[in-house]
């Protein structure tokens, strides 16, 4: 096989120099060319936001993908820097008085932790019911919440190349210790796996395992090989990196290194997926970010896309449309259209399900079958991922017609169900049963689910 020529030949020198990865934090922003700009006020709000929300953002992002001319309604620049609005106007207030008044540091964190706690910093019941249990023990920097799958946090990989301003792991940026899944034991991953043969999927998650050097990732990938672990067939890496810094897959040091280790799980017939976030048409509009698809599309791994639908970002069937019909000529599949989940500044973003519903409708619209592979508008809710599938009316009552994608029992996949309709509902726990049914189907087996975990 000759496919390792695609990266030797792209060698960093042919158009793309190496670019320095430079992050801007809440203590430096300032330093950024079109913050400076911006007015007293504005400034001052990012500042008040960041003290309790995470922020990073690196160069490449700052100079490469917002387009300052438009800023602040430029999406970028709304999915990577803090607004007034994403905290509640009361938080905000009480932020505010205490930077203003010059309180103290431990006062502030102090205040940002307290308001922190009301932002449910936890959503999805992700502590209490999806942490494994391995010979009597909880197994540190894991998930396995649906029987095929297994999610894996390795430590040196629970930060990003940018920080994503609706993220849902925000909890674990700004210190909470408590608040983080990691694991730097690559041996007990591999032991549950071992241990757990129905395991067909692996998906390393963050964070971003993107940040990692090449060897760090290697280090749990390439025991994958070994035998009793053929029963892992897929091996999924969630990541923001083809967005934030594509430089990852072509001019970094350790660029050939990373796709010679894709190349050997696909060559060792894995199908290798990049699970790659993205929101927003602009994020591919750069030849950089061209190139790093390719090279990752030569190793034989495919790349999937998945996002939620958030006000200020991509709340547009265009947005969509374009976006898919980009990422399918590049070679991308479309995946999962998420529905924002209920946590940190979600009240910014969120997107009554019925809005949601139409964006994805008119999107799905406008593109070919090619186009039409993400499912959605989906919930990752407690009981599992519930998707929209349509607004009816049935014997003259609204309804949501909903079914499960996935689920804590495999069982309640694919049977559809229906809710009352609720123009403002936003989230799962919102709706009712249709039809003057008391509760869906599926509460009850989910409540003994519940305390059987706390017993
Ligand atoms: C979405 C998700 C998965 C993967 O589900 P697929 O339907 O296989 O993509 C696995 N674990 C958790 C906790 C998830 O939310």
């Amino acid at each position: 096989m000759n496919s390792t020529v695609p990266f030797q030949r792209a060698a960093s020198s042919d158009g793309f120099p190496e670019r320095r990865f430079q992050v801007f934090t809440a203590r430096n922003l300032e330093r950024i060319p079109g913050v400076s700009r911006l007015s007293a006020e504005q400034r001052f709000a990012m500042e008040v936001v960041a003290s309790v929300l995470p922020f990073r953002v690196n160069e490449y992002v700052v100079n490469e993908l917002i387009d300052w001319g438009r800023v602040p309604d430029d999406p970028i620049f709304q999915l990577v820097f803090p607004q007034r609005d994403m905290l509640a106007p009361e938080s905000f207030a009480r932020m505010a008085e205490a930077i203003r008044s010059g309180a103290d540091r431990s006062a502030i964190q102090l205040l940002a932790r307290e308001i922190r706690g009301t932002l449910n910093p936890h959503p999805a019941g992700q502590m209490e019911l999806n942490v494994p249990q391995h010979q009597g023990e909880s197994v540190e920097g894991m998930q396995h919440k649906y029987r095929e799958t297994v999610l894996f946090f390795p430590s040196q990989g629970q930060v990003c190349h940018s920080y994503c301003t609706f993220c849902f792991r925000w909890a674990q940026f700004v210190g909470d210790k408590e608040l983080r899944f990691a694991s730097n034991e690559a041996d007990s991953l591999l032991d549950y796996l071992r241990g757990h043969p129905q395991v067909s999927d692996l998906l390393m998650t963050g964070g971003d395992p993107m940040v990692m050097k090449t060897r760090n990732l290697a280090q749990y990938l390439e025991p994958l090989l070994e035998p009793g672990l053929e029963h892992v067939q897929t091996v999924r890496i969630g990541t923001k990196a083809l967005t934030f810094w594509p430089y990852r897959f072509v001019t970094d040091k350790d660029a050939d290194e990373l796709l010679r280790l894709l190349e050997r799980l696909v060559d060792s017939g894995r199908h290798v997926a990049i699970m790659a976030h993205y929101n927003h048409p602009q994020e591919l509009s750069t030849p950089i970010a061209e190139e790093a698809i390719r090279r990752v599309r030569a190793t034989g791994a495919e790349i999937r896309s998945q996002g939620p639908l958030l006000n200020h970002i991509n709340n547009e069937a265009s947005d969509w449309a374009a976006l898919w019909r980009k990422q399918v000529q590049l070679g991308i599949i479309p995946y999962y259209m998420f529905v924002e989940r209920d946590t940190g500044a979600r009240r910014y973003f969120e997107v009554p399900l019925a809005r949601a519903w139409e964006v994805y409708r008119e999107a799905m619209k406008q593109v070919s079958g090619l186009g039409r592979t993400a499912r959605g508008p989906s919930m990752s809710a407690d009981p599992g991922k519930v998707e929209i599938q349509g607004i009816s009316e049935i014997r003259g009552e609204k309804v949501f017609v909903l079914r499960f994608i996935q689920g804590r029992n495999p069982d309640w996949v694919q049977r559809p169900f229906f809710a009352r309709f609720d123009p403002d509902a936003t989230w799962l726990n919102q709706l009712q049963p249709a039809f003057g049914e008391k509760e869906f189907f599926f509460e009850a087996e989910y409540r003994e689910m519940l305390e059987q975990a706390r017993a």
